[in-house]
C-alpha cells in the first residue's frame, strides 16, 4: 500500500492478479440493516468535509449490512474509479473483492463504490480515467449525473 494520486491512500497489486480471482476480503462489523442509514449519514457527513467519498457500509443480506470502517479492513482504502479493475460481490455470506479483468503487478486496485444520487456533490472522483464523470456515482446512475451536469452547466472543464 502507498499513496495514491486519487482519494486517499490506495491499495496496489502486489502480485498478477488474473481475471477473476477473489482479491480481497472486504470485512468490518456486522450491523442490523435498520441501523446503517444511521451510521452512512455520519460517514457521509464526514466524507463530504473532507471532499472524499467514504461511506464503508455494505448490504450483506435481509438483516445485516457489513461496516467495513474498521482498521482491520484493508480492502476500506480501496479507491472508487469510473473505469474499475475490480468489482465487488457477495459469495456465501462474505463480501469479495473480485478482479474484472487481469492486473499487472503496481496497478491500482479499484471498484466502483456504487453510491446512489443523494448528494453526489460532496463526492467528487479524481480517477483520472476516460469514463470519469467527475462524481462517483454507480455505473447504473451515470446517466443520469450527465443529465444533472447538463442543466447545471457544469463541465469537467470548469471544474477542474
Ligand atoms: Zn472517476
Amino acid at each position: 500500500m502507498s499513496n495514491s494520486p486519487k482519494h486517499g491512500r490506495g491499495v496496489y497489486a502486489a502480485q498478477a492478479i488474473p481475471k477473476g480471482a477473489r482479491v480481497i476480503e472486504y470485512v468490518g462489523k456486522r450491523v442490523p440493516a435498520k441501523d446503517s442509514d444511521a451510521i452512512a449519514e455520519k460517514q457521509m457527513q464526514r466524507a463530504g468535509k473532507s471532499g472524499t467519498g467514504h461511506v464503508y457500509l455494505f448490504t450483506l443480506n435481509k438483516r445485516y449490512d457489513i461496516d467495513g470502517n474498521v482498521p482491520w479492513n484493508k480492502a476500506r482504502l480501496i479507491n472508487h474509479s469510473c473505469d474499475p479493475n475490480c468489482e465487488v460481490r457477495i459469495i456465501h455470506g462474505h463480501i469479495w473483492v473480485i478482479a474484472k479483468r487481469a492486473i499487472l503487478p503496481d496497478e491500482e486496485l479499484t471498484y466502483d463504490y456504487g453510491f446512489n444520487m443523494d448528494s453526489w456533490q460532496d463526492h467528487v472522483c479524481r480517477c483520472g480515467t476516460r469514463k470519469c464523470m467527475g462524481y462517483i456515482v454507480s455505473a447504473s446512475r451515470r446517466g443520469a449525473l450527465a443529465r444533472v451536469l447538463k442543466k447545471s452547466h457544469v463541465t469537467k472543464q470548469n471544474r477542474a
